[in-house]
């Protein structure tokens, strides 16, 4: 299938109306058509797999920045640690360290979101609200981690066309995020991102706060392999 050029510059248009950065998701999608995007201006890209974010880094301009958006396992920090621009699903303490030391061996501070479940599905990763707090006071009083910089909190939404869930669980993520950000005041300048919303959701997601939409399906066409 190839790459809707006009459902991309109207998601453009619409992500610039909003004030929300658009991270075109292009996970099992060939470099040809995240190209096609590139040229016409396009350099925030997400990827879900460290094969494939690797290969797709190497291969195409230098200048593209990579949000890993995908469930990162702590040994494959290493790998993406040198080049990501954002990593969005960071779920447990144990992948902010490996995060930490890798970032540290790069002489970097890497950016990330920290992910919260929201979703009423098990399957999907994410700290809960409690561990969410703790975690915070890690990051932000304890400063354990000075080569992560955390910059907001990632969600997904159940797998469901019930919107009115939908958005139950995006606003419970926002107040989550307003409630990080009132405890910890002198972080608010750069804890600013909230990453939701994807091809089913990112109107819902925006109408309830989110900066930051990583759409895929309505830019490339659905994808093959699900994920
Ligand atoms: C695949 C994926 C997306 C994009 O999904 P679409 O429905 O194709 O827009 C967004 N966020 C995450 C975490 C994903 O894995």
């Amino acid at each position: 299938m190839p790459v809707d050029l006009v459902a991309f510059k109207d998601l453009h248009q619409y992500a610039v109306e909003h004030g929300v950065e658009l991270v075109a998701v292009s996970k099992t999608k060939p470099n040809k058509d995240i190209l096609v995007l590139y040229e016409n201006g396009h350099r925030v890209f997400g990827e879900n797999y460290v094969q494939e974010l690797l290969k797709k880094h190497e291969e195409l301009p230098k200048d593209i920045q990579w949000h890993f958006i995908g469930h990162l396992q702590s040994n494959k920090v290493k790998f993406i640690a040198p080049f990501v621009s954002l990593i969005h699903g960071v779920d447990s303490i144990k992948l902010l360290q490996a995060i930490e030391k890798e970032a540290k061996k790069n002489n970097r501070i890497v950016s990330c979101l920290l992910q919260m479940h929201i979703a009423k599905e098990e399957t999907k990763f994410g700290f809960d609200i409690e561990e969410l707090r703790s975690a915070a006071a890690e990051i932000f009083v304890e400063k354990n981690f000075p080569h992560v910089e955390v910059v907001g909190l990632m969600g997904m939404a159940s797998f469901s066309e019930n919107q009115d869930l939908i958005q139950s669980e995006f606003q419970q993520l926002k107040s989550t995020f307003d409630d990080i950000k009132s405890t910890y005041p002198e972080e608010s300048a750069s804890f600013k991102i909230l990453s939701m919303g994807m091809s089913s959701d990112y109107k819902t997601a925006v109408a309830c706060g989110s900066n930051m939409i990583r759409v895929g399906s309505v830019i490339f066409g659905a994808r093959v392999k699900a994920s």
